[in-house]
C-alpha cells in the first residue's frame, strides 16, 4: 500500500483524520506544530505523540514526499538553489533567496512546464505533470529547515518551475496550508502567484477563499511581440489579461505586480518603453522589470546597467513604482528550469557545491 503525504491535507481535512483515528482533537495540533513549525520531516522525531500514535502514522503516511538530490550556495550572495527528486523520479527546483530583512522561497508548481516561453530553460525540457498540494508545502518545509528559519516568517513565490494557474486546484490548496494559522501563518503579501496568462484563472483565483498577491509574467508591451516569446501565454490578449489582474486587485484588496523580462534589443527599445507605460496606465499595478538572466545556452544578450536604466527612466514618471528585479545566485543557474535541464543532461554532484 503506498502511504499518504500528510502534507496534502489541510487543517480541517488533518483533525478530521486525527479524530477519525480515535485521538482527542488536540492531538492533531500537535501534529501541526511539527509538521509547519518545527518542520519534521519523520513521524518518529514527533516526541510528544504516544509512540503507538506515531507507528500508527509512519505505517499509513508519509511526513515528506520530495527529497533533496542536490544544493548548490552561491558564493556571491548566499542564494541556495535546490534539486528534488520525486516519488516517481520527476525532479523539480527551488531557490532560496536571503536579503537583509526577509527571506523569499521560489517554489515549483509543474514538474516542467507545457508552455514554451522562448527565454524560459524550462521549456527546455518536457512537461511531465503537476505537483500535488504536499509537494508543493514541502518545498517550503524543506528549504526553511534548511535555512534553520523554523517558526519564522519567509515570503513564498510561485516563479519556479511551471505554470501554476494550470495546476489551480493543487495550488489553491497549497496555498490554504501556507495561510493556515496552524500550518505555515503567511498572509497574502507574503505569497505571490506568479502567472503568464489565463484570464479565468486569474479570476477564479481572486474569488478562491485564499490569501495571495498576484504577478502577470507580462513580459511585452504589445500581443505581436508578446506572440513571439510567449506563443501559448499569448492565446489570451494583454487587455484581458490586465482587466483580470485588475479584477483580482479590486475585488479583494490585493496586490499584483507586473513582471517584465528585459531582452536586449527585442522588448527593451525607446517604443516598447512608451508602449509599457500606456499599457500600465490607470492600473493600479507595481511594474518589475527583470533583466534577462542567460542559461547555459543562452540565445538572448545580457542587457547592459545602461539600457536598464535608460529604460527605467522613460516609466519612472508615467508608472506608479518600478522596480529592477537583480539576479541572484547567477554563479549557481538560479534562473528559473537551469538546474533542472542541467540535470537531465548530466549527472549531478550530490553535494554542496559551495563557492564553486
Ligand atoms: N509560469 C509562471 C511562473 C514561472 S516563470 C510565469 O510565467 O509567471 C517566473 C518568472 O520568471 C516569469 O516572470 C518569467 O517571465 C521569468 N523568467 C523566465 N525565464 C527567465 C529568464 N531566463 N530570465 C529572467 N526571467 C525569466
Amino acid at each position: 500500500m503506498t502511504r499518504q503525504h500528510i502534507r496534502n491535507l489541510t487543517m480541517p481535512e488533518l483533525r478530521e483524520v486525527v479524530t477519525s483515528h480515535g485521538e482527542p482533537e488536540y492531538r492533531y495540533r500537535q501534529l501541526a506544530k511539527w509538521l509547519y513549525e518545527k518542520l519534521a520531516d519523520t513521524f518518529a522525531d514527533m516526541t510528544d505523540l504516544p509512540a503507538g500514535y506515531r507507528d500508527l502514522l509512519e505505517a499509513g503516511y508519509s511526513a515528506q514526499s520530495a527529497c533533496v538530490v542536490s544544493m548548490q550556495e552561491s558564493a556571491i550572495d548566499g542564494t541556495r538553489k535546490y534539486l528534488f527528486e520525486l516519488h516517481d523520479g520527476g525532479r523539480i527546483e527551488s531557490v532560496m533567496m536571503p536579503y537583509d530583512q526577509r527571506t523569499t522561497l521560489c517554489v515549483s508548481s509543474q514538474v516542467g512546464c507545457p508552455l514554451d516561453c522562448v527565454f524560459c530553460e524550462t521549456a527546455k525540457g518536457k512537461f511531465q505533470r503537476n505537483l500535488t498540494a504536499g509537494e508543493i508545502v514541502d518545498q517550503v518545509c524543506v528549504l526553511k529547515r534548511d535555512a534553520g528559519l523554523a517558526g519564522r516568517k519567509v515570503n513564498v513565490v510561485f516563479m519556479g518551475m511551471g505554470e501554476p494557474l494550470l495546476n489551480f486546484d493543487e495550488v489553491v490548496r497549497s496555498i490554504r496550508i501556507l495561510n493556515d494559522p496552524l500550518g505555515l501563518d503567511m498572509g497574502a503579501k507574503r505569497i505571490t502567484v506568479s502567472t503568464s496568462s489565463f484570464p479565468d484563472r486569474i479570476r477564479a483565483l481572486a474569488d478562491a477563499d485564499v490569501s495571495c498577491s498576484l504577478a502577470l509574467s507580462l513580459n511585452a508591451p504589445n500581443d505581436e511581440t508578446r506572440s513571439t516569446l510567449m506563443p501559448k501565454a499569448a492565446r489570451f490578449a494583454i487587455e484581458e489579461l490586465l482587466e483580470a489582474a485588475n479584477y483580482f486587485v479590486q475585488s479583494g484588496n490585493r496586490r499584483a505586480t507586473l513582471e517584465y523580462i528585459l531582452l536586449s534589443g527585442i522588448n527593451t527599445k525607446d517604443e516598447d518603453a512608451a508602449a509599457l507605460a500606456e499599457l500600465a496606465r490607470g492600473y493600479p499595478f507595481k511594474l518589475n522589470l527583470i533583466p534577462y538572466n542567460p542559461g547555459r545556452q543562452s540565445e538572448f544578450d545580457s542587457i547592459s546597467e545602461a539600457d536598464i536604466d535608460r529604460f527605467v527612466r522613460q516609466l519612472v514618471p508615467k508608472v506608479p513604482t518600478v522596480t529592477v528585479r537583480r539576479s541572484r545566485g547567477l554563479d549557481i543557474d538560479a534562473a528559473c528550469g537551469q538546474l533542472w535541464t542541467k540535470s537531465l543532461t548530466e549527472k549531478e554532484k550530490p553535494v554542496k557545491e559551495a563557492g564553486e
